[in-house]
């Protein structure tokens, strides 16, 4: 059942949208480094789609910057809007959680780089964080 929920979503001008079917273990993260941080103006709250359950409806305006030698970061070049994250060799769109228009269904799991975090506010204590990647530890 849950299996056949669809999920959409679309940039602020709507000239960028997407969709992509439910999968097990979907769980939102926020990333706290630096570079999320700057990219974003805060954390980046994502969801890593597997390829094969995500589909573009419109990306004529999506284009990547390339911020480091693995990741790039996908946006709208009309309204600015964040879209996804593509890291090299692993086959998941990394979906920006601010873009899905209904995310019922997807609970929040962790916080990930917290040694990388803002100053300016605290990872809400009881909640799962990792330093750096939770994969790593
Ligand atoms: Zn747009
Ligand atoms: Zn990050």
């Amino acid at each position: 059942m849950t299996e056949n929920k669809k999920y959409e979503g679309d940039c602020m001008c709507g000239q960028v949208q997407y969709r992509f079917s439910a999968f097990k273990k979907m769980v939102l993260k926020s990333c706290h480094c630096v570079e999320c941080r700057i990219h974003t103006g805060h954390i980046m709250s994502n969801l890593a789609v597997p390829d094969e359950n995500f589909t573009w409806l419109k990306n004529d305006t999506l284009q990547y910057y390339q911020s480091s030698k693995h990741l790039s970061r996908g946006f709208c070049s009309h309204c600015g809007s964040l879209m996804v994250v593509r890291q090299k060799d692993i086959d998941f769109m990394i979906v920006m959680a601010g873009g899905i228009a209904d995310t019922e269904g997807i609970p929040f799991g962790f916080h990930y780089f917290s040694k990388e975090k803002g100053n300016y506010y605290d990872i809400p204590e009881g909640e799962r964080q990792f330093a750096r990647f939770w994969y790593e530890e």
